[in-house]
């Protein structure tokens, strides 16, 4: 090895001894009768030290040396005259004996630092560069860690990680598919997975029992912040069980990556359905990390002169406990925040609650002192609050009202990024009614959806609802939410022909095209499949959220921009002619 140590190593009990290190060159710093080198590696930073008037064929040989050349260091370890508690080096230097240069290195375009001064397009064209800088590199080994752990924990329940094929057959299940075509095949195309959904469950068939999978999956979806056209999946599935041993096993996962990864013990996960999640926060991803729940106050503010309320179809309310003390400016601007056009609010109502003193609102004019009151009492809103009110269509306001609430958490700085807020949400609508998503294909439009994928088993009780209210059938499928973070979803499959075939049905597919597409899931259904059912967790945002950052991004070594592309490698890029007419593809681009 080129090297005796890291630049992350060396302490006070090395003092004296020969080492040689090697690493990048984070700075000089040449003070005349003394020069600094910070030598950096992975592992950390050492400095190097180098006395001119004792050894001048060497401070000139630095002189040619300057920021991310690769250099080796011989030389002693020694006590430092002013140390550095911030540091775990920093109580020791080298005195080198040689010092050679590895390779140079041009100026880097910004500054491999903790905090750089490079803009985000210039680091992602030289994304190997921002890698190095210690903030990435620990995202990066957070990110490995969490893989290991991943896969102890699973290994420890007999589960066994199994390779799943990555040209498959285009299906239908919740996005676009990415279409590689088939030289070998002319007109054909694979599709990459959006998921290993049926192969694993076609593993469960096969009598794996207990299968996972670290993998990654392409869906070619319009771009949304933070949203990557490929990312990682712990994919999940078991054999002969029900959706409380799912929850339980995956419940113990996610305590286990906290505790070994970041020393964090998790309580016991709070459990909410979703009609539940929908009517107290508005969403099927609740923060929990606070309270401040919707109160519904429909039936209580009508029948009064305010004809916006007399006409909504429903009226709701979030208590903002010391909010009594908000100015106008406070409220215009939450105001300001829900008319946002991606909120969609149209306006909010106030009412303050000083203590000791009468009620205050914004529509004093059409209730008493007396119907205010009424309504503290029944959103329970404690002396010296502030009760913000939105009224509309049921489904926007509560969109609306969760805005608001995260938002208002958010200004209270009860959003902390170092505190975890894990619940499952259960229960879940089996299909919704599609009309313009547009991340489905067009022929989706005006037509029933499943909400989680088609193999989602409906409850028991539920299966006659499929004929006479689809809509209303809940299905056997759950999401972990972690601080308002859908981090991971699965369900309990249908491993029925007949009732496979009937929620193809369903979801609008002739018998044909059911056929023609799922066929091999529904024949493997006739050759003994075991009940099964389990999850995904989304692996990189589970990443990002334990390293306490909103990005995913910043957690994926070689990501794509929000335009979907990679501007390093400068891909998707064109290709020559021969290659298209190799696979049979001619471009008609107008
Ligand atoms: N395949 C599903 C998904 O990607 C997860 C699951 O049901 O296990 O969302």
């Amino acid at each position: 090895m080129l090297r005796t140590h890291t630049c992350g190593e060396l302490r006070i009990s090395d003092i004296g001894k020969k080492v040689t290190l090697c690493g990048w060159v984070q700075g000089i710093r040449d003070l005349g009768h003394l020069i600094f080198i910070d030598l950096r590696d992975r592992y950390g930073i050492t400095q190097i030290r180098i006395t001119p008037s004792d050894q001048p064929e060497l401070a000139n040989y630095v002189k040619e040396i300057s920021r991310e050349f690769v250099i080796q260091v011989e030389g002693t370890v020694r006590e430092r005259e002013s140390k550095n508690s911030k540091n775990p080096t920093g109580e020791i230097e080298i005195f080198p004996g040689t010092i050679r240069i590895l390779n140079s290195s041009k100026t880097p375009p910004f500054t491999i630092e903790t905090e750089t001064d490079g803009g985000e397009e210039l680091r992602m064209k030289f994304r190997y560069l921002d890698l190095r800088r210690p903030p990435l590199q620990k995202n990066i080994l957070l990110r490995h860690k969490t893989a290991l752990e991943t896969r102890k924990y699973l290994d420890s329940l007999g589960f066994l990680e199994i390779e799943t094929p990555f040209l498959i057959k285009s299906t239908p299940e919740g996005a676009r598919d990415f279409l590689v075509p088939s030289r070998l095949n002319p007109g054909t195309f694979y599709a990459l997975p959006q998921s290993p959904q049926t192969f694993k469950q076609l593993l469960m068939v096969s009598g794996f029992d207990r299968y996972f999978q670290i993998v990654r999956c392409f869906r070619d979806e319009d771009l949304r912040a933070d949203r990557q056209p490929e990312f990682t999946q712990i994919d999940c599935e078991m054999s002969f069980v029900q959706q409380e041993d799912v929850l339980q096993t995956f419940e113990g996962l996610v305590k286990h990556l906290f505790k070994n990864l970041l020393g964090k013990e998790l309580p016991v996960f709070k459990r909410l359905s979703y009609a539940e999640a929908m009517e107290k926060y508005g969403t099927d991803k609740p923060d929990l990390r606070f309270g401040m729940p919707i109160v519904n106050l429909t039936s209580i503010v009508k029948n009064k002169d305010f004809k916006i309320f007399n006409e909504a179809e429903y009226v709701g309310g979030i208590v903002v406990e010391g909010g009594a003390t908000y100015t106008r400016k406070q409220i215009d601007e939450l105001t300001e925040f829900i008319k946002r056009p991606q909120i969609g609010g149209a306006g909010m109502v106030w009412v303050r609650f000083p203590s000791g003193e009468d009620p205050k609102s914004s529509v004093d004019k059409f209730y008493s002192k007396e119907d205010l009151m009424a309504w503290k009492n029944h959103t329970s809103a404690p002396d010296h609050s502030l009760l913000l009110i939105i009224s509309g269509p049921k489904e926007k306001s509560l969109k609306v009202l969760s805005e608001l609430r995260l938002e208002v958490g958010q200004r209270m700085g009860l959003r902390k990024a170092d505190e975890f807020a894990c619940l499952w949400i259960t229960d879940f609508p089996l299909l919704e009614w599609n009309e313009a998503d547009p991340n489905l294909p067009d022929s989706y439009r005006g037509r029933w959806v499943a909400r989680h994928h088609p193999f989602t088993s409906p409850k028991n009780e539920d299966i006659p609802l499929l004929d006479t209210d689809p809509g209303k059938v809940r299905a056997n499928a759950y999401d972990m939410v972690i601080n308002g973070v859908e981090v991971g979803g699965g369900s309990i499959r249908i491993h029925d022909r007949n009732l496979q075939k009937k929620m193809f049905s369903v979801l609008g597919f002739s018998e044909e095209e059911a056929e023609r597409q799922f066929g091999f899931l529904m024949n493997a259904f006739e050759y003994g499949a075991p009940p099964h059912g389990g999850i995904a967790f989304g692996f990189d945002r589970l990443c990002s959220l334990m390293g306490g950052q909103h990005s995913i991004r910043d957690f994926i070594a070689f990501p794509k921009n929000n335009a979907g592309r990679d501007l390093m490698i400068d891909s998707p890029s064109e290709v020559s002619e021969e290659q298209l007419k190799e696979l049979n593809i001619s471009l008609n681009l107008k």
